[in-house]
C-alpha cells in the first residue's frame, strides 16, 4: 500500500465537531439573560413546557412550571413559551438575580396546585 504522508496534515483533526445531523437540539448559546419562572403565578398549564421542552418542567409535587436550565432549546424557542404563558409569568433577568428570586419563592408558603388548602377551617356551612 501506497500512502501519501502529507495526507495526514490535511486531514481535518477536529471533524467531530462540525455539524452532522445526529447533534442533540438543543441551543447551547451564551445569553446575557436567564429565563425565570414565577411559580407564584404559574398556573401548571404546561403551555411552556410544550414549547420548550429541555428549559421548562412541571415540578411535580407543586405542579408549577420551573426553568431547570438556560441552555436547554434556543433563545426563540424559550421566547416563544414566554408569549404562550397566559398569565405572563416567565420572565427574562439577569443571571445574578436567579439565586434571589429562588429564596424569595422559597419564603412563599406556596401550595400545590390542585391540591385542598392547607387549613382544615372552613366557614359554617349556612343551612338553608
Ligand atoms: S405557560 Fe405559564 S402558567 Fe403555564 S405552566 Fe408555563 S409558566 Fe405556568
Amino acid at each position: 500500500m501506497n500512502l501519501d504522508p502529507s495526507a495526514a496534515f490535511q486531514a481535518k483533526s477536529y471533524s467531530y465537531l462540525e455539524p452532522n445531523g445526529k447533534e442533540p437540539r438543543l441551543g447551547g448559546e451564551l445569553r446575557e439573560k436567564a429565563v425565570w419562572v414565577d411559580e407564584s403565578a404559574c398556573i401548571g398549564c404546561r403551555y411552556c413546557a410544550n414549547a420548550a421542552s429541555n428549559t421548562f418542567v412541571l415540578e411535580p409535587i407543586m405542579g408549577r412550571s420551573r426553568a431547570i436550565r438556560q441552555d436547554g432549546d434556543k433563545t426563540e424557542i424559550i421566547q416563544e413559551a414566554i408569549e404562550t404563558c397566559p398569565v405572563d409569568c416567565i420572565h427574562w433577568v439577569p443571571f445574578e438575580e436567579l439565586s434571589d428570586l429562588r429564596a424569595q419563592l422559597d419564603e412563599l408558603d406556596l401550595q400545590p396546585l390542585g391540591m385542598l388548602p392547607k387549613s382544615h377551617k372552613r366557614l359554617k356551612s349556612r343551612g338553608n
